[in-house]
């Protein structure tokens, strides 16, 4: 049986679809945790102090963009003041010198980086020069070495030759650009306007300037996305052939940003039809000869990922699928998530409050939760499932008992195997991977409140 072939009844379909969370992490929902005391932070960063052969990675939020997507449920700022953005990498830079200092005594940057990740936002949305300055003050603060990985999520419609040029020379290897739909009705109705050849030019000029990994980001379940559409978009996608496409579901989400009721909800795909779309891209994307990995993400074979996920060696973490996990990932800027000592943490998301309390010198954590034996537990166990689609028995007994049982009833709707040392995600279940993670998540109910999918509200 194909891939794409694998058949469940439009009673289960209907029965699950919209059930899983977003699994942007495999972790508690940043948002979701506890107020956290920023002097537990500062202990926590003096225990990575103490424990030099951690491996540190460091996530840096730029929350601004040129205008707001209607679908984007970012922590973004719509600005075309180049002065406010001078502001805030004035501020990141304290906010660097203030952890760089907790983590290696006198914080002249002599704490290898294993992995950067600048997202947004709109990382290119920052002139040249700001970019430079940027990476001089990761530079200054931490210590990049030759292996670190530098990635950066870029809008193409802000690209441009000499842009990625100097990215390039900075270092970043790893480029993520959002291409979501190319059919113009689909994005009119998202109000992102970027033609198919402007896609074309900038990934074209990517590849001559030589980055590793070229990504794309794709969406479906989007407002006035037919079947014929997407499939042009696939299509188009094929034919430049980057090395990871990454196809998300559209997640309403009216909570976080009210700019989401401009998307008419009677204009947005069934959820059957959503599923219909997801099945059609993973079906072209492995027969193009790309590995589907975890939940949403193809990779060529050639592709760091793919290799990841062949030798058992691919983890999930804020920033998504990676081969490279830290052991601390580090947050830095206006809501950035991290996680250190084992506590799941988020800056403040307020920009405004965020920069007040770094230039008064505090530590702008907000948010926070110590995971507890059970949390880790739970998450490594979510992690082999989303990663391996496998969770072994040993993994889940003794604490996990009744998760494994939920897990295990699919077997009756053919979304799971049950092996004598544990269970197996089958073709069939891998459509429904978000839902059977679920099964293992305790924050589910919470999660589920904030998270509206489809024709929800
Ligand atoms: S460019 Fe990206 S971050 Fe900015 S509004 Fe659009 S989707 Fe959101």
């Amino acid at each position: 049986m194909s891939t794409a072939s694998a058949h469940l009844s439009p009673d289960l379909v209907q029965r699950l679809t919209g059930r899983g969370r977003r699994f942007d992490a495999v972790q508690p929902p940043a948002l979701g945790a506890h107020e956290y005391d920023p002097a537990e932070y500062a202990r926590a960063l003096a225990q990575v102090a103490a424990q030099p052969a951690d491996t540190l990675s460091l996530y840096v939020h730029i929350p601004f963009c040129a205008g707001r997507c209607l679908y984007c449920g970012c922590n973004t700022t719509v600005t075309h003041d180049s002065a406010r953005m001078d502001a805030y990498l004035d501020t990141l830079d304290r906010e660097m010198a203030m952890i760089a200092a907790r983590i290696d005594g006198d914080g002249d940057g002599n704490r290898d980086l294993l992995q950067v990740h600048l997202a947004g936002g709109t990382p290119n949305y920052l002139s040249e020069a700001q970019l430079s300055r940027l990476t001089e003050m990761l530079e200054r603060r931490f210590h990049i070495v030759a292996d670190t990985e530098l990635s950066i999520e870029c809008d193409p419609r802000r690209a441009s030759a000499g842009q990625l040029e100097l990215l390039h020379a900075l270092g970043y290897r790893t480029i993520s650009f959002g291409v979501q739909d190319l059919d113009p009705d689909v994005q009119r109705a998202i109000g992102r306007i970027q033609s198919e050849e402007l896609i074309r030019d900038v990934y074209w000029l990517a590849r001559e300037i030589g980055f590793d990994s070229i990504n794309f980001d794709l969406i479906y379940g989007l407002p006035l996305q037919t079947e014929a559409a997407f499939t042009r978009t696939i299509e188009a996608v094929l034919e430049l052939s980057p090395d990871r496409v990454a196809c998300f579901g559209y997640a309403r989400q009216t909570l976080d940003g009210a700019h989401q009721y401009a998307i008419d909800v009677h204009e947005l795909p069934t959820n059957a039809e959503r599923e219909h779309l997801f099945r059609y891209a993973v079906s072209r994307f492995t027969e193009a000869g790309y590995r589907w990995i975890g939940l949403d993400t193809f990779a060529l074979e050639t592709d760091d990922l793919a290799q990841a996920q062949a030798e058992g060696r691919l983890h999930r973490n804020c920033i998504g699928y990676t081969s490279m996990p830290s052991t601390h990932l580090i947050g830095l800027g206006a809501g950035a998530v991290g996680e250190i000592m084992g506590t799941c943490l988020q800056n403040q998301p307020d920009l405004a409050l965020w920069q007040q309390r770094v230039d008064a010198g505090r530590l702008a954590v907000d948010r926070g939760h110590k995971l507890s034996d059970l949390d880790r537990r739970r998450r490594d166990a979510l992690s082999h499932l989303i990663c391996n689609l496998e969770l072994p028995l040993a993994m889940a007994s003794g604490c996990l008992d009744d998760e494994y049982k939920r897990l295990a009833a699919y077997a009756g709707d053919g979304l799971v195997d049950v092996l004598p040392d544990g269970l197996r995600v089958t073709e069939a279940g891998r459509f429904f991977l978000r839902e059977l993670c679920t099964e293992q998540d305790a924050y589910f109910h919470w999660d589920r409140a904030r998270w509206h999918f489809s024709h929800s509200d």
